[in-house]
């Protein structure tokens, strides 16, 4: 395949081999668990190189490994590993960099259970502890290592609040202390964010949202260099087991072929729609890395080659049956969790927090019963901001 190609080519075309499909456009899904060999020697010889070989689908399986050698390749990684969720591929790649009693350093305003796994469940099994910071001042982080952190873990944009981390600055001073460094990069996909090429050990996705796109499957990969991703290959992946579907990989296949031409249109909606909702009287504040409003947007330009369709803005009324007459007053927003598909979405935190806290509590914690997080999706934009506007109404 030549390395000239482009990204678009190379999703649709690259380590496609027509001839071992008799023909077929579509690549076809090998559903099987295991593979047999003509005879003893042939597959004693497999076993001498299991990297390179198909003997059981808990490893490797020709459909899953076709959709790692075009994400890695889209990512600029030497190899990936999928997994059936973003959060497999996330514990994997935590147990994969740490050790018992190690240190992490993370941001605040993780992805909520990637948060839990790192506060709550692995110092709980392995003795590990970890310090959270902004991650808005390379300061944080040198102030936050210890002799014991293994792990800087990112999430950059983060997905609750936006904010960046400039990732080649941590990732200079994580390589000066021998730390590893790990991003959870699924905002901006490796397409518009190339996270290994500044510097970053391993990258994960949760390929639920833009990466699958369709709203149809769950799912997660690690990309990273071959002696990172073949260990977590062979041990995260093999001894716990969590292997991914070879008729979910396929679906995956599918969804690559038109990830870039889905992110332009993303990003071109989600652009007007900000722009709109940041001029609306009703609303105080919208938080969207491609608004030039946005307090981090000269480092988004620096790390961002585009911006993708999640964005949050925070109504200034806080009276919540206005709130939640405006939330459903939407018609083509759906209201529910996740983001990435092809159709609109909205919800709001206190949805889930208020089960737990006060109005009190939620408003000192930083977030705001007002606080709304959409994702745009691919529908007409002229209807998206329609509807918008009419649920906007039901507010005083
Ligand atoms: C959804 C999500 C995950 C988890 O992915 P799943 O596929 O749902 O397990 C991780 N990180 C971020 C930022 C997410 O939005």
């Amino acid at each position: 395949m030549s390395k000239d190609r482009k990204l678009e080519t190379n999703l649709m075309h690259s380590f496609e081999n027509k001839e071992n499909q008799l023909g077929a456009v579509v690549p076809p899904i090998f559903q099987n668990s295991l593979f047999t060999y003509k005879d003893w020697e042939s597959i004693d010889a497999a076993f001498d190189d299991r990297t390179n070989n198909y003997i059981y689908s808990r490893g490797k399986n020709p459909t899953v490994r076709l959709v790692e050698e075009k994400i890695a390749q889209m990512a600029g990684g030497e190899q990936a590993q999928l997994f059936p969720s973003g959060m497999a591929a996330i514990t994997a790649a935590c147990l994969h960099a740490l050790e018992p009693n190690a240190h992490i350093i993370a941001i605040k305003n993780l992805y909520g259970p990637a948060n839990n796994l790192l506060s709550n469940y692995l110092p709980k099994k392995m003795n590990t502890s970890v310090t959270f910071v902004s991650g808005e001042d390379i300061e944080d982080f040198k102030n936050a290592i210890q002799d014991n952190t293994k792990l800087i873990y990112l999430e950059s944009p983060s997905t609750a609040v936006f904010s960046l981390q400039d990732i080649p600055e941590i990732t200079k001073l994580a390589k000066k202390h021998g730390i590893k460094t790990m991003i959870d990069n699924t905002w901006a996909t490796p397409i518009l964010q190339s996270a290994i090429a500044m510097g970053i050990d391993l990258e994960v996705h949760s390929c639920s949202k833009y990466l699958g796109g369709h709203s149809d499957i769950i799912g997660g990969v690690v990309i990273g260099s071959h002696k990172e991703v073949e260990s977590i290959a062979l041990n995260e992946y093999e001894l716990l087991g969590p292997k991914t579907a070879p008729q979910e990989a396929w679906l995956l296949l599918r969804s690559l072929r038109t990830l870039p031409i889905r992110l332009k249109q993303h990003q071109s909606s989600a652009l007007k729609v900000a722009e709109y909702l940041e001029g609306h009287s009703k609303i105080s504040r919208v938080h969207y890395p491609g608004l030039k409003s946005f307090p981090q947007y000269e480092l988004g330009k620096k790390l961002l080659k585009g911006y993708t369709g999640l964005l949050s803005f925070k109504l200034k009324t806080t009276n919540l049956n206005e709130i939640k007459a405006f939330v459903n007053g939407l018609n083509i927003f759906q209201i529910g969790v996740s983001w990435g598909g092809h159709e609109s979405l909205v919800y709001a935190p206190a949805i889930s927090y208020l089960k737990e806290l006060s109005e009190e509590q939620f408003e000192n914690m930083g977030i705001s019963l007002g606080d709304i997080r959409i994702s745009v999706g691919l529908e007409h934009v002229d209807d998206l901001i329609d509807d918008l506007q009419n649920a906007l109404e039901h507010i005083q």
